[in-house]
């Protein structure tokens, strides 16, 4: 058996962090535990498995090296990212209240507003960075912060190191999706905040053919209490789909490097161009939150690119997304291929249009996941497509 190598640096964690040989065979892949139930030797007697929904030992390969690249104690794996943030909600009771970004994934907002409010869970929505009226929405029955950093489609940053140090003070939970940056540019965490959700459909998984959830935590108790909750309504990740994710992330580091260079490129190549307007990525130091992205983003500023254009029409926006030859318009980011879509008529048409003009997903705006190929054929795709 290999020793736990949770001491080493995170490229070499993305590949043993968590791991050891199948202690059965000696296979260096932890095999696909297809099977729902375990034998008991005696009534209650057993290796430790019992049933699949509890724990399955893929699954449980895949936990242990999300908690390893997090820097936690405990991961857990869910059906979605959505299942992932849907477990957190439901260790919330009625008469709770959450303070969440202004800025967030479509389908967390649909599931805060259209189905925990009903629950008579109340949800305050507010621009993280003015932390005077983050902090003055605080009340006794506030339960939960809930931030995403940077934002899908806004790359809106949040300051993890500030609002942890608040959230601490009035001793609520503090919840990062770090779907976008991944514990490779970031590790909330070790920044204070208390739980990490992924969709893990995105960078973890990374080659677009799973869809897939985590969270992460530090302290065991709140591991457990999350764990009985994802046990005692169902939502977990099965065998297969466990072992795809955990064989993205032994390349994650790899991946995320070279999203970032071309993430880089092609915002820089945008910014330049001159039917451009405003270009969303935080490595570009005219970004309203660069210096919050080089204190607390480490190795780059990540692969998601938005950007509208001078004329501001929904037409040219849409002209350009047909015209794309290498970039693939689909939903979905974070695989190894460059897509290309427009929230307002696709990821984020759940949001009422108002609500999308008040937070600024308008209707010229292209959200790009910059993928892996070679940069040169990405920005001259996009040089033939804006025309
Ligand atoms: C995709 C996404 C989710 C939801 O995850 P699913 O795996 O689709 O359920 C949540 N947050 C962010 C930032 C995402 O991009």
């Amino acid at each position: 058996m290999k020793e736990n190598l949770n001491y080493m640096k995170f490229n070499t964690k993305t590949i043993h962090g968590g791991q050891h040989h199948d202690p059965s065979t000696g296979a260096v892949m932890p095999p696909v535990y297809q099977t729902s139930t375990f034998v008991q030797t005696s009534p209650g007697v057993h290796s430790g498995y019992e049933y699949s929904r509890a724990a399955n030992p893929t699954r449980t390969a895949l936990e242990n090296a999300l908690a390893s690249i997090e820097n936690g104690t405990r991961g857990l794996a869910f059906s979605s990212g959505l299942a992932a943030t849907d477990c957190v909600l439901k260790t919330l009771k009625p008469g709770d209240e959450v303070i969440a970004m202004d800025d967030l994934y479509g389908g967390t907002y649909r599931m805060f507003t259209r189905i925990y409010q009903d629950y008579e869970i109340k949800f305050h929505f507010v621009d993280m960075n003015d932390l005077e009226k983050f902090k003055s929405l605080f009340t006794e029955n506030t339960k939960l912060v809930w931030v995403e950093t940077p934002t899908n489609p806004l790359m809106k940053l949040a300051d993890i190191e500030a609002i942890a140090k608040i959230a601490k003070e009035k001793k609520v939970l503090f919840a990062v999706d770090n779907t976008f940056a991944t514990p490779y540019l970031q590790r909330p965490l070790d920044m204070g905040a208390d739980i990490v959700m992924h969709s893990a459909t995105k960078y973890l998984g990374g080659h677009s053919d799973v869809i897939a959830g985590a969270l992460i935590v530090k302290d065991e108790a709140l591991g457990e209490k999350l764990h009985f909750t994802q046990f005692a309504t169902g939502a977990t990740l099965g065998p297969q789909d466990s072992y795809l994710v955990l064989r993205g992330i032994k390349t994650l580091h790899l991946r995320m490097q070279r999203h970032c260079e071309n993430g880089q490129k092609v915002a820089e190549y945008l910014n330049s161009h001159s039917l451009v307007d405003k270009v969303f990525y935080p490595g570009l130091d005219s970004h309203p939150f660069y210096n919050i992205a080089k204190k607390q983003m480490k190795g780059g500023f990540g692969g998601m690119v938005s950007f509208t254009f001078k004329s501001g029409k929904k037409e040219d926006a849409i002209k350009f997304l047909e015209n794309l030859k290498v970039f693939t318009l689909a939903e979905s980011l974070g695989g190894v291929e460059s897509l290309a879509n427009h929230p307002a008529l696709m990821t984020h048409a759940s949001i009422p249009e108002e609500k999308r003009k008040e937070i600024g997903i308008s209707d010229d705006l292209v959200r790009l996941s910059v993928g892996v190929e070679d940069a040169e054929d990405l920005i001259a795709d996009l040089e033939q497509a804006l025309v």
